[in-house]
């Protein structure tokens, strides 16, 4: 079990993303990053082993940008390595992802067929290739998210930032945890609300199945259908 955390708001989201990441440690981990959207450009930090080592490259290396996403990994596919950790970015899509996508095979040799050029062992790596040919033919993040989720099976959590929607997070959950958290001008992402405590106490716990998209001033949320999905705002103890 491992971590993910995703935010846009209005102020600077690197630090936010990574005392998220240290909230979620418990959940155990091998390597972390963080990549956020500066600039219409994605940028990414990584290290393998404790947060303290992504801290330094951050340090070194500082993130700017208000819109963003974060994980600790716990290698299921693909050693632990710097190029396995996420988010794993490929042209204008960067992708962190809990779980395991079971048909990753069949869906990279498929992708290879096509062109696209592999640079990690993991299993995530056919997110980021499916967003990018979906977002090609959509016309909105979620319309490319529900194309990406016709196409996977397994148990995932996962969050992605597109090059082409700055100002967007698509999200989604199957037989793994993941929630959305609720603020005044800005939106989270997290694997639990634990991984939002201190940003927000306003949660909704996903169910298997949905998918959305935030962004500052709004949340879309989609059940495994692909209708509006009603979910009940929890408020937690801070
Ligand atoms: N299967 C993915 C990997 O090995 C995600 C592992 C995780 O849940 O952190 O990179």
């Amino acid at each position: 079990m491992c971590g993910i955390v995703g935010v846009v708001g209005e102020e600077n989201v690197a630090d936010l993303l990574y005392s998220s990441l240290q909230r979620l440690e418990y959940r155990g981990y091998d390597s972390a990053g963080i990549c956020t959207g500066v600039a219409g450009n994605l940028e990414c930090r990584r290290a393998v082993g404790k947060l303290k080592e992504l801290h330094d490259v951050l340090s070194a290396s500082p993130l700017a940008g208000n819109i963003g996403i974060g994980h600790t990994r716990w290698a299921t596919h693909g050693a632990v390595t710097l190029e396995n950790a996420h988010p794993i970015i490929g042209g204008s899509v960067a992708v962190v992802h809990n779980g395991i996508i079971e048909n990753h095979k069949a869906l990279r040799g498929k992708l290879e067929e096509k062109g696209y050029h592999f640079t990690s062992d993991t299993d995530t790596e056919v997110l980021v290739h499916l967003f990018t040919e979906s977002i090609r033919v959509s016309s909105s993040f979620l319309e490319a998210t529900a194309l990406v989720l016709e196409q996977i099976e397994g148990a995932y959590a996962f969050s992605v930032l597109a090059k082409d929607y700055p100002d967007e997070i698509a999200f989604a959950r199957q037989a793994s945890p993941l929630a959305v958290g609720l603020g005044d001008g800005s939106h989270y992402v997290g694997s639990d609300a634990m991984a939002m405590a201190g940003m927000t106490r306003r949660i909704i716990f996903l169910k298997d199945g949905d998918y959305g998209v935030i962004n500052r001033d709004s949340v879309v949320l989609r059940d495994s259908a692909g209708d509006l999905a009603k979910r009940d705002e929890v408020l937690v103890s801070s």
